[in-house]
């Protein structure tokens, strides 16, 4: 007799441990008699079973023929079903237990993401065969809007300036592509696929049923494989063939320049991998999913490769899911969530760009995808690279240490750009010094005077104002100082209504007198210029309408200007085309811009980011000044970058002007090594909210209490409970817990139970974010 260890997926229950339930002899018949017949047969499958009186449904994570200890196996129930096909393997199911235990989740949350794409949890009565079966999701059914090339195509040539109609027409030459994939290959595009519908030249259908991805690799981004690899890419290449060899899971961090050539690292690892039989996945970040990015992965490898990203309907995400679990398809390149896409028989995961925060989810299961790489690597013998210019200090110290856990962590460092190309000079401007020479314009004297320039040669600027916009605070304008907590080495956000400065870490807050008739004065230099900092992208662009020619194009990208589909993509076409331009935008146009005529980088503000009570702050503002400063200089006309700082000395700024890293690096692990932040410690951040106040607080307050003698025991800290900076979102009050412990410690198991035994008041909310990167 066999049994099945079954995930129960009921959502308002939080199930913790698999049940065990019979497979009923004609059910195992069915896959055959070895053990590995019914685990490859069953396990990862969807299944029907009863639990405590009602029907369910479930996930199977195991097989067994042993009966369980305690249980009498007559009484054991029998899987009343199957419901779907095997979706993950025996090895995804040990992962998925691991992120259950790690992240402090659901079994059944943890199996959600390796589902495939669109698949509910309700079920209903066939009426045809009267079994139940899973109530068909979406995806299926779904219309997919194809375009082909019409015969008219053949004598037609379009204008000179249409150049999107031109590569639209190229992309079809070889097939029929689908609307969305052409979309998302080549921005832009749905103008020019209307224009070419209206001459009869292109014709757009739709198409029931799923189709395959023959004929859709498109040919406008190809993947030139270079004459010779530098020496940087030799050695990365030697890395991760040792790390394949050894197959214990180790890590390579190929720590390179922007342009230093990763990708084509990442390209000539996916072909040994895919020559050796096995299979690859590469992820990175959903806004660099680019035209670019995955031609370059489909003109190598063809129909091999899947892609997975939200722009993608389900339908057509649940049919390359499906091409990878029947092997048709070898590497997946995607986001996030393509970590749990069924490949064969993994041997290389990439993650490019691992710096970047939104690896972390944000909701259940709240896992980082590094760590879940990493923890597949070493369950399935593959070799992990992560890739990138700005590597996070948690891979940068694993690697200095060699080691984590049983897995090996080493760097390969690629400082330079193959060929002639090189990195931008960079001018940090003081704008304390600015502000006392009399200046209180936006744009320090070196920024206009270089903007100037760049109008007179006719070429484009980038200006980014680094904005978050709701945590407000106080800075002197005289010397750049933010009042800090004395307690917690974090800035005091300002509260206007109370007119009290806040910690939003610990919780103490300190009234004050409003500026301007401010008795506060700065801490640091006594001035009375104590004010609100913050300006926003209109202000920028209202002003540069004013000191600008009007024939130079002003573009602006934030978060207003982008909420539109394809909004996007419109404004950098808007961009792209005009002659002489300014683009001004937030943090969404650090990445990703490949624009060649851009010589000038500016950066209005430097600072909102140094400033955020987070203690990442530093790096994130030293990764984002460093991608930005990448944006200029990529064409022949060598480029420029000006940072305008309240902080010119701070190590992360210094760090981008010198193009050296190494200091900052040293005086930030130093600074966190001293609060006990990571990667020196694990942070765990527990969020409980609702809309009654005081029902949050007492929560809250009964949280940090309960947590008190494990965390005395272990050594833990705990900070709080205090309001989160977003006190209040949406008329429901948040209050957080932060915990810190030893960085290997298992913080799920140890503090999740407790948590979650604390009673919950009627309308407040809790979840644990473990290793959080929010924490706001
Ligand atoms: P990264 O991913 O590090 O930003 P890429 O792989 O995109 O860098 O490489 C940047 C540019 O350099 C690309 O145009 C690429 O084709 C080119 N390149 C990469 N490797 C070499 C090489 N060994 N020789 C010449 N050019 C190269
Ligand atoms: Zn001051
Ligand atoms: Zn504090």
């Amino acid at each position: 007799m066999w049994f099945a260890q079954v995930a129960v997926d009921i959502p308002a229950q939080a199930i913790a441990d698999p049940f065990t339930y019979a497979v009923a002899p004609e059910m195992a018949e069915g896959f055959g008699d070895a053990r590995e017949d019914i685990e490859r047969g069953l396990v990862g499958s969807t299944v029907l079973v009863g639990f405590s009186g009602r029907r369910a449904v479930g996930y199977v994570l195991s097989i067994t023929d042993e009966v369980p200890q305690g249980l009498k196996s007559a009484k054991i129930r029998p899987i009343d079903q199957v419901l779907a096909a095997p979706a993950f393997d025996s090895v995804s199911a040990s992962v998925i237990r691991w992120i259950a235990d790690t992240y402090a989740c659901p079994l059944s949350e943890a199996v959600h993401p390796f589902l495939a794409p669109g698949q509910s949890i309700k079920v209903r009565k066939s009426e045809a065969s009267g079994a139940w079966e899973l109530v068909e999701h979406a995806a299926g059914l779904r219309d997919v809007r194809w375009v082909e090339l019409t015969p008219e195509a053949d004598g037609f040539a379009p204008r000179a300036n249409a150049g999107k109609q031109k590569e639209v027409i190229r992309a079809l030459s070889q097939g029929s592509v689908r609307m969305s994939e052409l979309s998302a290959l080549l921005p832009g595009s749905a103008r020019a696929v209307q224009a070419l519908a209206k001459k009869g030249v292109v014709r757009v259908f739709q198409e029931r049923e799923i189709r395959e991805l023959s004929g859709t690799s498109l040919s406008s981004a190809v993947a030139r494989r270079p004459a010779a690899l530098t020496e940087g890419q030799k050695q990365a290449l030697a890395a991760i063939d040792a790390a394949q060899r050894r197959g214990c899971g180790d890590v390579v961090l190929l720590d390179g320049v922007t342009g230093s050539g990763k990708t084509e690292v990442y390209l000539e690892a996916i072909e040994k991998t895919l020559a050796a039989g096995k299979g690859a996945i590469v992820l990175v970040p959903e806004i660099s999913l680019t035209a670019q990015t995955v031609g370059r992965f489909r003109s190598r490898f063809g129909d091999r490769v899947a892609v997975l990203h939200s722009r993608l309907s389900e339908g057509e995400r649940f049919d390359q899911w499906d091409l990878l679990r029947k092997g048709r398809a070898q590497v997946v390149v995607g986001a996030r969530s393509a970590l749990f896409a069924p490949v064969h028989d993994v041997g290389l995961i990439v993650i490019d760009e691992e710096h970047e925060a939104s690896y972390k989810q944000d909701s259940a299961p709240r896992y980082h995808a590094r760590e879940v790489a990493a923890e597949i690597a070493r369950r399935r013998g593959a070799a992990l690279v992560l890739g990138s210019a700005t590597p996070s200090l948690e891979s940068l110290m694993r690697c200095r240490q060699g080691s984590f856990g049983s897995v090996r962590w080493s760097r390969v460092s690629m400082p330079e750009r193959p060929g002639t190309s090189v990195l931008p000079k960079v001018q940090i401007v003081d704008m304390a010094g600015e502000f006392g020479r009399g200046n209180r314009s936006i744009f320090s004297t070196p920024l206009r005077k270089a903007l100037d320039e760049v109008v007179e040669r006719r070429q484009k600027a980038v200006l980014l104002l680094n904005r978050r916009g709701f945590a407000n605070f106080l800075m002197c304008r005289e010397c750049g100082c933010v009042p800090e907590c004395p307690h917690c080495a974090t800035a005091l956000t300002y509260h206007e209504r109370t007119h009290s400065l806040m910690c939003h870490t610990c919780g103490r807050s300190w009234p004050i007198k409003a500026y301007p008739d401010s008795t506060t004065r700065c801490p640091n230099c006594g001035s009375r210029y104590l004010a609100q900092f913050g300006v926003g992208t209109q202000r920028v662009e209202d002003e540069l309408r004013m000191i600008l020619p009007p024939d130079v194009a002003i573009v602006r990208m934030d978060a207003d200007t982008t909420k539109a589909k394809g909004a996007h993509e419109k404004l950098l076409e808007e961009f792209d085309s005009a002659e002489t331009a300014v683009l001004v935008g937030t943090q969404m146009i650090a990445k990703g811009l490949d624009f060649p005529e851009v010589t000038l980088v500016g950066v209005i503000n430097a600072d909102t980011v140094l400033k955020l009570p987070d203690f990442r702050a530093a790096e994130r503002t030293y990764d984002l000044l460093e991608q930005v400063a990448g944006r200029a200089g990529r064409g022949s006309d060598p480029g420029r970058v000006i940072i305008q700082t309240y902080w010119a000395n701070h190590p992360a700024i210094q760090a981008v002007r010198t193009h050296d890293r190494e200091p900052f690096v040293a005086t930030e692990l130093e600074a966190r090594r001293e609060a006990w932040y990571p990667p020196f410690s694990r942070l765990t951040n527990i969020i409980v909210w609702g809309k009654d106040l005081e029902a949050v607080k007492d929560c809250s307050q009964e949280v940090a209490r309960s947590l008190g003698p494990v965390c005395a025991s272990r050594g833990f800290e705990i900070l709080g409970p205090a309001d989160c900076v977003k006190s209040k979102v949406k008329d429901y009050y948040r209050r957080h817990i932060l915990v810190k412990s030893g960085p290997e410690e298992q913080v799920g198991e140890l503090i999740a139970p407790i948590v979650r035994s604390v009673r919950k008041p009627r309308g407040v909310s809790m979840a644990v974010d473990i290793d959080a990167y929010d924490l706001l």
